[in-house]
């Protein structure tokens, strides 16, 4: 049985869009301009600026009188509220799964947060598990990460395929295993000259697809 291994943030959910509609509230909640979306949102980097930082910064410009942790939790909140997964691609990874792959989520961040998301949007009930790199001990692009994947569902890597939107964290890694590749490119042009994705998809469930044609082929 071949392997699937499949990024969590950006590609299975849109934590982008879920992420907006939570500072949304948060906005709305303290009586703020929903205009100020776009500076919060660009100061998350696609959540690279790590919780503390972004809810730090956003105390200061608002000055608002809560402490880090309780905005830093209500950006976290936010994001689980409102991750969604869409019917397309719950209907893909389902026939992943009926067709004899497996469907295994390998994602960047802590345990809490990301289980919270598998769990809130039913992913949980789909896939054959998941790697979180804070448990794992290694984050993408660390090759041990996909090995660890690999290991929780007793697959070789040999056969499998990685789907993720980060040419360097999901793309870069999965080809350095020499694992055949999907980057969703989300309107993005692929960025680099000396390696790409093996197939480049617009959304989740045109990834999945292209993954199980490949194998009636
Ligand atoms: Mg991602």
């Amino acid at each position: 049985m071949p392997l699937l291994l499949i990024d969590l943030d950006d590609t299975l959910i849109d934590r982008t869009a879920a992420f907006r509609l939570g500072v949304l509230d948060l906005l709305a909640r303290h009586e703020l301009p929903a205009g100020e979306v776009d500076w919060v949102v660009a100061l998350d980097a696609e959540g690279e600026t790590p919780r503390n930082a972004v809810a730090a910064a956003v105390i200061e410009r608002f000055g608002l009188t809560l402490s880090v942790a309780t905005i830093a939790e209500s950006l976290r909140h936010g994001v689980v509220e409102h991750a969604s997964l869409d019917d397309a691609t719950a209907h893909a990874l389902e026939e992943a799964g009926n067709t004899g792959w497996v469907p295994v989520i390998v994602t960047n961040g802590t345990t809490r947060q990301q289980e919270a998301k598998i769990t809130a949007v039913g992913l949980d009930e789909i896939v054959a598990g998941w790697v979180i790199s804070e448990a794992a001990g290694f984050a993408k692009p660390d090759r041990e990460i996909f090995r660890i994947a690999a290991r929780l569902v007793d697959l070789s890597l040999s056969d499998a395929w990685m789907l993720g939107d980060n040419p360097e964290k999901d793309i870069a890694g999965a080809t350095a295993l020499g694992i055949r590749t999907v980057w969703l490119a989300r309107g993005r042009h692929w960025p680099h000259a000396t390696f790409g994705p093996s197939f480049v998809a617009d959304g989740p469930a045109e990834a999945i697809e292209h993954v199980l044609r490949g194998s009636r082929a």
